[in-house]
């Protein structure tokens, strides 16, 4: 059953098996999992229910209604960069560029050796990853889809020779109207509302309650007894009645700023290892200016990349409209800036995304800081550099990188020139979409807030499910790793239900 504002009354108390905290990727794959063995499940989302023909294709609007603290969460640290995250059924996946990457094996293998994570091996991950990919009609978009911005930069890639290819997309409906991120109006992309929910749903056990925000817990000896929380009304965003839920199990699932916060705030674990490791694949969006029209605000969002695992970083194209360059260009451009806005028709995008190695983070009641390390921050100027070469490569007559300070690249012998390697972090204009690592699984209390199990540390019955169970940075996106942790948490719940 699925529930809204409208359905609820003042003062509402409800019960299942199990009760989800946030109904994103984690929670979603989760329930889906929970409910195939005969469990109750009753899903608390913050956001609402939304169907693809009530999505509008303007960013306030998206920033309001489907992103998290409307879009202005930030981590702060030798450098500011915006972490924006989804909010509503379907949780990031709503908003999401719906990029599939399969965790790579070798991180697996990391997370079973280093941290004694025992239900993530490589063997174990196969078949839900296979699930996953399949649930998520993992497709490559049609050339005709793609359009002028990804085929240019493969044209560019593929005269340098890179390793570059189509990115795998859980779309499989996909249009090219390159939107993703204010929420697919067609239904062409496989968010986790429409195929992991939909399944849980089908089984007739599963309720998920949309405009629910949970708040804080009632706990017996080492056991939680109850989530209390408000529900919210969606036109006012501001709280409204209260509810009361009972379960056996409870799990968070409210993302990995969502669920350390939770946690700290009732008193449910410390801070010494809660929020205590943030990773978030910290990212840069350069601009290359070509004589033709590129329009790169059409076609699919994010489709084409390079990759560069091994060297620390992937090149991945993205799209966005005026409005979204404006904001994410440096000012310092200065009458540049307003030229390539002028000329946005003329642009192509793409950038550098990191394999977080060296930088450090958290998220804290108080915020979030991230501290870009040297290692990461050469590895994205290379990054940079390369991008703007595959520009070149392409036929681009000028690039602009993110870089406070910085000036157009007039050719490609000035890329050096530009993107040199003693350009500090702060100058660097990122961006990053992939929190990651906040409630880190592992087999030491001393250095993980859950355990092997998922269950975290001191608790009975409350496990986490999303991306804040990663020990490392993934280095690839995170949604399919994410949704095959949330089936593995699903599933090691279910057997202790029995
Ligand atoms: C703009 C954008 C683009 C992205 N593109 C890609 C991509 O192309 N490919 C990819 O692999 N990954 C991508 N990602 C990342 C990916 O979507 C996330 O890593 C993934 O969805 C994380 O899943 P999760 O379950 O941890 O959290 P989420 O999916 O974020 O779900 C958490 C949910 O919990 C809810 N919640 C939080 N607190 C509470 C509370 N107290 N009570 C009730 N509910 C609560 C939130 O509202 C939210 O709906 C992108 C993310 C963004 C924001």
């Amino acid at each position: 059953m699925k529930r809204g504002f409208s359905d609820y009354g003042p003062d509402e108390t409800w019960e299942a098996d199990v009760a989800i905290i946030g109904a994103g990727a984690g929670g979603a794959a989760a329930a889906a999992r929970l409910a195939e063995d005969g469990h109750s499940v009753i899903m608390l989302e913050a956001g609402s229910h939304w169907k693809p023909s009530q999505f509008k294709p303007s960013s306030a609007w998206a920033f309001r209604n489907l992103y998290t603290m409307r879009n202005t969460r930030a981590a702060v640290g030798n450098a500011m960069i915006p972490v924006p995250g989804g909010r509503g059924v379907g949780g990031s996946t709503l908003v999401n560029s719906a990029i599939c990457f399969r965790t790579p094996d070798v991180v697996l293998e990391d997370w079973v050796e280093n941290y004694g994570c025992s239900r993530l091996s490589v063997a174990a991950m196969k078949p839900r990853l296979d699930r996953v990919w399949q649930t998520l009609q993992v497709v490559i978009n049609p050339v005709a889809v793609q359009r002028n911005n990804n085929l240019i930069f493969k044209h560019g890639a593929d005269k340098l020779g890179l390793p570059g290819e189509w990115m795998p997309r859980s779309a499989p409906g996909c249009v090219g109207c390159g939107v993703c991120q204010m929420g697919c109006p067609t239904g062409g992309k496989w968010s986790v509302d429409r195929n992991f929910i939909v399944e849980a749903l089908a089984t007739g056990g599963v309720t998920v309650n949309g405009d629910c925000r949970v708040e804080s817990v009632e706990v017996e000896g080492g056991a939680v007894t109850a989530l209390l929380g408000r529900t919210i009304d969606p036109v006012t965003l501001k709280a409204s009645g209260r509810f009361r839920v009972r379960a056996k199990e409870y799990i968070s699932s409210a993302g990995p700023v969502g669920s350390p916060r939770f946690l700290l705030s009732n008193g449910l674990s410390t801070a010494d290892v809660c929020g205590a490791h943030l990773y978030l694949h910290p990212a840069g969006g350069m601009l290359g200016r070509f004589e033709q029209e590129i329009r790169p605000w059409s076609g699919v969002t994010q489709g084409f990349y390079v990759d560069r695992w091994e060297q620390g970083y992937l090149l991945q194209t993205y799209s966005a409209n005026v409005d979204q360059a404006y904001v994410g260009m440096p000012w310092s451009l200065g009458p540049d800036l307003m030229g390539v806005l002028k000329d946005l028709k003329n642009m192509a995008m793409a950038g550098a995304l990191v394999h977080d190695e060296d930088s450090t983070g958290s998220v804290s009641l108080a915020g979030l800081t991230y501290f870009l390390g040297d290692g990461d921050r050469r590895r994205m100027l290379a990054g940079l550099r390369e991008c703007a070469e595959v520009f070149f490569a392409a036929g681009a007559t000028e690039a602009y990188a993110p870089i406070i300070g910085s000036r157009t690249i007039k050719s490609p012998d000035d890329i050096a020139r530009v993107i040199t390697d003693d350009i500090p972090a702060r100058r660097i204009y990122l961006y990053a979409s992939h929190p990651m690592g906040t409630c880190r699984m592992g087999d030491d209390p001393t250095t993980s807030t859950i355990d092997p199990d998922g269950r975290v540390w001191g608790w009975e019955n409350l496990s986490v499910a999303d991306a804040s169970v990663f020990p490392t940075s993934l280095g690839v996106n995170p949604q399919v790793t994410t949704m095959a942790v949330g089936l593995t948490i699903g599933e090691v719940v279910s057997q202790r239900l029995g």
